[in-house]
This record gives structure tokens, sequence and C-alpha cells, in this order.
């Protein structure tokens, strides 16, 4: 029995080397440790040995099996091992997540293309402006009651009392609309001037479909001696024509705003019905796109301009709103949303 005894230790020894992964591993442990394994058959056989055997030999049994365990446990942590590293480098790589532009971003190139081939250049300006800027400078003195025409988003102030300085009396707010930025663009850019001043404005008013607190404006500003409405009229409807691919009229209607004389609103031949009447126009044939008029004398006055000399005239369209009428997208809100399922469209 001893050389029984022998005889499993060599094969072991044989066989350990040669195991590779984790399967042969198994196979070795069946043939070793298993139900019918070589260990298990000789416990068998050795239960009719004598006493004196069982002692001698119990002994030497154990010292192998102890053996085969301890091999089965040193291969078995070995291949663990070699699992963890394992790398399958036919597996389909993560793509990366790569920024584009947002489609705000993306039309107002195509804007600011289309005026520069008009010959329009583009100026930025702030986003929070003074009081002066946004309201005084544009013809619309404290207590007019134009100035609740737009609700507006204030900058909360301290109050110092009579100490204060004239800078800090100076009341700031989230501008109301691009014109905020026309007399000091004329003040520092002279005359004669073809500007569009793009951005974003504020609105303090609750949002739905069509209204947002926040949205994106395109101010055109030109000064020129023979400036006039035709010519308005003109750069309008290239405008419109130029973004939407579409043959399209501009009808003007008088408007009401402080700082134009007279003041027009302007409307766009509509896009989806070519003037029968549909529900995005409201049967009428036309879509509200931007408010325009004539510079007003004391805006220019305002500027250090001779309106004697000089005339000029200005309009504000919607970004938001052609974007929206172009794409067909039917909730002003989803412009500045994070909702990428909306924004990815737009790649
Ligand atoms: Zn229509």
């Amino acid at each position: 029995m001893r050389d029984q005894l022998e005889g499993i230790l060599r094969e072991l020894y044989e066989v350990r080397d040669r195991i590779k992964n984790a399967d042969e591993l198994e196979t070795f442990r069946v043939k070793f440790l298993g139900r019918k394994g070589i260990l298990r058959e000789f416990a068998q056989s050795f239960k009719d040995a004598t006493e004196e055997e069982k002692r001698t030999i119990g002994n030497h049994f154990n010292k192998v099996k102890q053996e085969v365990e301890d091999t089965l446990a040193d291969l078995t942590e070995k291949f663990k091992k070699r699992e963890r590293v394992r790398f399958d480098f036919t597996y389909p790589g993560k793509t990366p997540l790569v920024g584009y532009r947002h489609l705000m971003s993306l039309e107002l190139e195509r804007v600011k293309d289309i005026f520069a081939s008009l010959g329009f250049s583009s100026y930025g300006g702030y986003e929070i402006v003074t009081e002066y800027e946004n309201f005084d400078s544009l013809n619309i003195p404290k207590n007019h009651p134009a100035r609740d025409m737009w609700d507006t988003l204030w900058i909360d102030q301290k109050e110092k009392g009579e100490d204060q300085t004239e800078t800090e009396k100076t009341k700031y707010l989230f501008r109301t609309h691009t014109s905020a930025y026309q007399v000091k663009l004329l003040k520092e850019q002279g005359v004669p001037l073809r500007a569009i001043i793009p951005g974003k404005v504020f609105r303090h008013e609750a949002t739905d479909r069509t209204h947002d607190f926040e949205f994106h404006q395109i101010e055109g500003l030109v000064i020129d001696e023979g400036a006039n409405i035709a010519e308005l009229k003109y750069v309008l409807e290239s405008f419109y024509r130029a973004y939407f691919g579409k043959d399209l009229k501009i009808r003007l209607r008088p408007g009401y705003f402080p700082f134009v004389e007279p003041g027009l609103e302007v409307d766009l031949g509509c896009i989806f019905c070519k003037g029968k009447g549909c529900l995005t126009c409201k049967k009428t044939g036309f879509i509200e796109v931007a408010g325009a008029g004539m510079v007003h004398p004391s805006v220019l006055q305002e500027s250090g301009i001779d309106p004697d000399s000089h005339y000029g005239y200005a309009f504000g369209l919607g970004l938001g709103r052609a974007v929206m009428l172009k794409y067909g997208i039917s909730d002003i809100r989803l412009l500045h949303s994070a909702d990428f399922r909306f924004i990815e469209q737009f790649r």
C-alpha cells in the first residue's frame, strides 16, 4: 500500500506541472479528490487494513492528501490572478463622448453669415446692463409707462442712503432687449454703421410654449445718410428668404416702440401655407417675427449723432422664433433645456 501511495505522489508531480488553465485544474481536482477520485478509491481499500498498517500508512496518506490539496489551492490562486488581467482585444470599444455645437449656436452662425453677406458686422454687448442703457438712452425715461412693456429682472443692490455716489446709484438689470447696446455701440463705432447685435435677453415672466424668461434676439442697426424703410424691408426680406430658403414676403404694420419713429411690426409670409392660411399663422397667411422702425431722433442725439444729417433704422428679431419655424419645434423652452433627446437631433 505504501508503494501505491508513492505512485499517487509521482502521478501528482507529473500532472501538476502540465496544468495550464482553470479547466485543466478542474479535471485534476476531479481525478484526485472527486467522489470516484484516486484518493477516495485508495481510502476505500484502506478500510480492510490491519491496525498497524492503518497507523503507519494513514500518516503517509494524510501527507499525500495534503500535498494534493495544497497543489489545488496554489493553482486556483494562480489562475484567478490570470483571469483578472485577461483582456479581450476583439471586444468593441466604447465610443468616447465628443462635444458638438448646440442648435442655437449653429443657427446663430448661419444668421451672422447671412447678415455678413448683406454688409452687416456683428457685435456682442453685455447681458447685464445699466438702467440707462436699457431704458433712458432709448427714449424711455423713468416713470414712462412704456417701461411696463418689459418685465424686467433687476439686480439686487444695497441701498446706502444719502452718501451714495453716482456710480453706486447706478441700477443694473438683465437686458430686456439687445437694443440696450445701441447708444453705446454708436458712441464706440461712430457712423456710418451697419451692425447686428445678437444675444440673449431676459424677461421676468412665466414660461409657456411660446414664452421663455431667456431668449435670443438679433438686433439690427443701420445708421447712414440714405437709410430708409424701403431698405429695411429689403434687408429683412433678404434675410428671411436666405434663412428659410424660400421666396417669402415681408409685411410691415405700424407698431409702437419708444426708440423708433415710426415704429413697425414685421410680419413674414407664412412658411407653411404660402399665405393661404393655416393653423400656424392662424389663417392670416402671416407670422409676426420682428419689431422695427426708424431710429428715434432722441436716440441719435443721445449717441452724439446729428438727427438732421443722419437717419437710421433698427430691427429686433427673435432667433428662437425663426429656429422653431424652420425645424417645426413647438415649445420654445426646449431651446435652452438640457434634454439630450432634443439636442442630439441637431448634431
Ligand atoms: Zn400659414
